[in-house]
């Protein structure tokens, strides 16, 4: 269903080209996606040429329009009677740009990968390709959402395309001036730290650090000092009151022993340590051995969504922010 631009001739049909002739054409392999016959600018970088159009490039970036309106003096040497401007750039990164610019369907949307949108968006940033990048930053947030709910939505777990690279989400978020992407790919560079970890003290003896991501550790410990506040206000809960035998008493039925006094413990062990995922995974475990009442069960079912919220707004604080409307407001300023 893709208008397929007119694939062209061979690359290196023009080696007869004597070398040295006061006339030589640079050295330009002919892209085999872009080479459209009725281009009038070329696009080189690292050796390959996109022939396309000045004017889609104009309309979509101010940046091409610019360095078009100004000349490049590669481009009075021209390719075939074709005026060569030569960009820095990795030719597959131009290639993934002039999709998004040419095809109705690219980026394909079913599923969202973050190595694909990764090039695309650094180029959509670079060259100011703002309709391009409004796009991406709004499939990026599928991925690396601002909310809870988004972050836990049925449409994100069906799109997403495998593990996603927090490392590469770090790295966008702060050279692409995303800010609003970095709380939940430092969360998830973090949980994978912590996972790494655990599963190495299980099987080697302890190393030094220096395979740890610093920014990593940094939010951990940012986190670690912000949960005590969060577990602070939230002590006030009924069903953490009283301590009784061990148990902390059932408000709602007298045969129910209540909840282990560990409970507690290992609940706040599992947020401070990240040893599940606490977004999503079961924070208070309830095991058939504990014998507690339904009210108990949703007790602790109800406690869990509350303490969940707010372990979701500490978020910007542990990666440095004030607050997720603060991260909101900039980021909006910045497209605006
Ligand atoms: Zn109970």
């Amino acid at each position: 269903m893709t208008d397929q631009p007119p694939v062209k001739r061979p690359r290196d049909d023009d080696s007869g080209q004597s070398a040295g002739s006061s006339n030589a054409q640079p050295t330009i392999n002919k892209s085999d996606d872009f080479w459209l016959d009725d281009g009038n600018i070329i696009l080189a970088c690292e050796l390959t040429g996109f022939r396309v159009h000045r004017g889609v490039l104009a309309m979509h970036s101010p940046v091409f329009k610019d360095m078009l309106a100004l000349g490049n003096p590669d481009s009075e040497q021209g390719f075939e009677g074709c005026p060569v401007v030569v960009v820095p750039d990795a030719a597959g990164d131009i290639l993934h740009m002039l999709k998004a610019l040419y095809y109705r369907d690219y980026p394909p949307a079913e599923k969202v990968q973050l190595e694909l949108l990764a090039p695309l968006l650094r180029m959509a940033t670079k060259y100011m390709l703002g309709s391009l990048r409004k796009e991406l930053i709004s499939r990026l947030q599928v991925l690396l959402p601002d909310t809870l709910d988004a972050y836990t939505s049925a449409d994100r777990v069906n799109r997403l395309d495998g593990l996603i690279d927090a490392e590469l989400g770090i790295e966008l978020g702060v050279t692409c001036d995303l800010p609003i992407i970095l709380p939940a790919a430092l969360y998830l560079s973090a949980l994978r730290l912590q996972g790494q970890m655990h599963s190495m003290k299980r099987l080697l003896p302890p190393t030094d650090d220096t395979n740890l991501k610093p920014h990593a550790v940094r939010f951990l410990n940012n986190w670690s000092h912000l949960l005590d506040d969060v577990f602070a206000k939230l002590d006030d809960q009924p069903f953490w009151k009283t301590l009784e035998d061990g148990r902390w008493k059932c408000l709602s039925h007298h045969a129910c022993d209540g909840l282990p006094f560990e409970a507690k413990r290992q609940m706040e062990t599992r947020c401070r340590r990240l040893t599940v995922n606490v977004m999503k995974q079961p924070i208070i475990k309830v095991p058939q051995t504990w014998m507690i009442c339904g009210a108990c069960k949703d007790n602790v079912r109800a406690y869990e969504r509350q303490l969940r919220g707010k372990l979701w707004d500490i978020l910007p604080a542990a990666c440095g922010y004030t607050s997720w409307d603060a991260l909101r407001n900039e980021q909006s300023e910045d497209n605006a």
